[in-house]
């Protein structure tokens, strides 16, 4: 059966979280937001999906650079599409991203688990069944009781652990927080989340992006002291040597490239570099599942660690066709928010947390979102 269509359905949902002029997700009144599904369907008529942002996957994108490759393959032959992608992206001069090639190959990875009746992450190893997640917390901000002080921070920790989460990530305040970046404060926040939950909670630290050398050595020696899992992301990453810099003075383990472009080759040139000691990559980041998989175990093949960035199914599939990674990224989380009530366009989430702190790996065929598919067909606002 060969790919038949490839669509872009954009459809109006509700939200409670909105994002700042940096790109950080803080809580928000509901309000209507748009999202979008990418559709390939094949000429039995079955669709797989993924959930993308409708700004990027643009109609010109779909019309001049996927559905090329796309229509009339085998979508079993999603390696040779996901290479004819790659290749495509040196001459569309910016407009095929990662991410674009990214969703298309979790779509694709749906419509096969579909066709085959299985979940993706059985289809690609079946290492696990569920997986230990940590919390991932919003980025500070100015409201009281939320994450505005370290005694926020502290506190929600507090309910996290009682909650049975066994690992809590921090962001920290960036701009347009009026008082960040502030390493001083950074620290603050790291000692009293760890006084409150003591030393058997796992703590890792992402924060500002662009801090210099120096406050990120000061930062980093900090978190050695709190006995910290890992420190992400301090500075910008596109300077390998800044981060080689880094991980070569500090006992704390520095993860990375998270959002770095150049899939999973930028991400052997961080090992070679010794600019990391934890990998890391998600399906949005390093241009979809096989990708992701590729820098899991090329990580594997070091005896390093791959932890996994972002949440949702295709991430989880990932998560459970290896052993690697220890971890599944929750969140955003806020004291605010309530992240387990499904948003109209789903039917149920995903990644429903259980008591001892992990995530079972979805049962259903394909990457198990279940979406109300009479919702979006309600409020399907355009197509392209
Ligand atoms: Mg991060």
């Amino acid at each position: 059966m060969l790919i038949e269509a490839v669509v872009v359905r954009v459809f109006t949902t509700t939200a409670h979280t909105a994002v700042d002029d940096a790109g950080h997700r803080h809580p928000a009144p509901e309000h209507e937001v748009r999202a979008a599904l990418l559709e390939i369907t094949d000429q039995d008529g079955r669709t797989g999906y993924c959930q993308v942002q409708p700004d990027h996957l643009r109609e010109p994108v779909l019309s001049e650079h996927i559905r090329p490759v796309l229509i009339g393959r085998d979508p079993w032959q999603r390696e040779r599409i996901w290479q004819a992608l790659s290749r495509r992206q040196r001459g569309a001069h910016g407009g095929l991203t990662d991410r674009a090639l990214g969703y298309v190959d979790q779509a694709l990875w749906d419509l096969l688990g579909r066709r085959a009746g299985l979940p993706v992450w059985k289809l690609l190893g079946g290492a696990r069944d569920r997986v230990p997640a940590y919390a991932s917390t919003m980025c500070g901000d100015e409201t009281p009781g939320g994450l505005s002080c370290p005694e926020d921070y502290a506190a929600f920790a507090e309910r996290l652990v009682k909650r049975g989460y066994r690992g809590i990530k921090l962001h920290t305040w960036m701009p347009p927080v009026p008082f960040a970046p502030d390493v001083r404060l950074d620290i603050r926040t790291c000692a009293a989340v760890r006084e409150a939950v003591g030393p058997d909670i796992a703590l890792m630290l992402d924060a500002n992006h662009w801090y210099r050398r120096t406050e990120a050595l000061e930062l980093g020696r900090a978190l050695e002291r709190l006995d910290f899992s890992w420190y992400e992301e301090p500075m910008d990453e596109a300077s390998l040597s800044s981060y080689r810099w880094l991980a070569q003075q500090l006992a704390v383990p520095v993860i990375g490239p998270e959002t770095a472009g150049g899939k999973h080759l930028v991400r052997a040139e961080w090992i070679r570099a010794g600019a990391c000691d934890i990998l890391r990559a998600g399906v949005d980041d390093c241009g979809g599942i096989g990708a992701t998989l590729k820098a899991v175990h090329l990580a594997e093949a070091f005896n390093i660690d791959c932890e996994i960035h972002g949440n949702g199914s295709g991430n989880l599939a990932v998560l459970g066709a290896s052993d690697n990674p220890r971890w599944y990224e929750r969140g955003l989380l806020h004291p605010h928010v309530d992240f387990d009530q499904a948003p109209p366009h789903r039917n149920t989430i995903i990644d429903t947390l259980d008591v001892d702190g992990t995530v079972a790996m979805p049962t259903a065929p394909g990457l198990g979102d279940d979406w109300n598919i009479a919702h979006i067909a309600e409020h399907t606002i355009d197509t392209w």
